[in-house]
């Protein structure tokens, strides 16, 4: 690990980043939709959530995704700084303390073509220093990225759902289980929603996300 912080360069702790950065990451406060973790006014449902439930059970979310956490996503996807996952994958840890644990924890598969140009993947990497304290073992090929599509964050969030649409297989029979995926972010939810249709397709009792950061709703 770098002994200087990530952010400010400052001395840092273990999780990359000095105590003043580190106090200062965008928690996901407030109320928030128990099934997607976008802000609500009385947490309750979202209306997005009432429209067209998901197939995913409920996501847990530490952090928004907004400065700097969308500087350290870059730093470890684009920039391939490895030490960024841990610093991600640390205020994901502290909120998972209260989650119940899962029978199989599934790091968000990418597709082997960005696997190539990347290295790794880095929910994989994030779920490994994330799940490291519980004691969980990770089940990175439980699924497959079969289309890689165009990238989510180039599209307009309407276009999204069709871009994953058939995106991910799962070969393995997951009947009763429940299982987490880990990711570093969610925005509209529709590749982990893609992802839920196809494991509990192959029997998964319940799908729950485990995601870094969210991005604050459209205005
Ligand atoms: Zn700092
Ligand atoms: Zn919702």
């Amino acid at each position: 690990m770098p002994r200087a912080c990530l952010l400010c360069g400052a001395s840092a702790k273990d999780c990359g980043l000095c105590p003043g950065c580190r106090a200062a990451l965008p928690e996901s406060t407030g109320p928030r939709c128990p099934v997607c973790a976008s802000p609500t006014p009385t947490a309750s449902l979202c209306g997005r959530c009432i429209k067209r439930p998901p197939k995913y059970d409920y996501v847990v979310s530490a952090l928004d995704y907004i400065a700097p956490v969308d500087f350290l996503v870059a730093d470890l996807k684009y920039s391939h700084n490895l030490a960024a996952a841990r610093t991600l994958a640390a205020p994901l840890a502290l909120r998972l303390e209260q989650e119940l644990y899962p029978d199989i924890v599934l790091p968000m598969p990418i597709a082997s073509s960005r696997l190539r140009e990347r290295g790794f993947n880095q929910a994989a990497e994030i779920a490994r220093h994330a799940c490291a304290e519980f004691g969980l073992r990770l089940s990175p090929d439980l699924a497959q990225r079969i289309s890689a599509g165009v990238s989510q964050t180039s599209l307009p969030w309407a276009d999204r759902a069709r871009n994953v649409r058939g995106a991910f297989r799962c070969q393995a029979d997951l009947a009763g289980q429940t299982v987490a995926v880990v990711d570093d972010v969610i925005t509209t939810g529709a590749t982990l929603n893609e992802l839920a249709t196809v494991l509990k397709r192959a029997g998964a009792d319940k799908v729950v996300g485990w995601i870094v950061a969210r991005t604050p709703p459209q205005r």
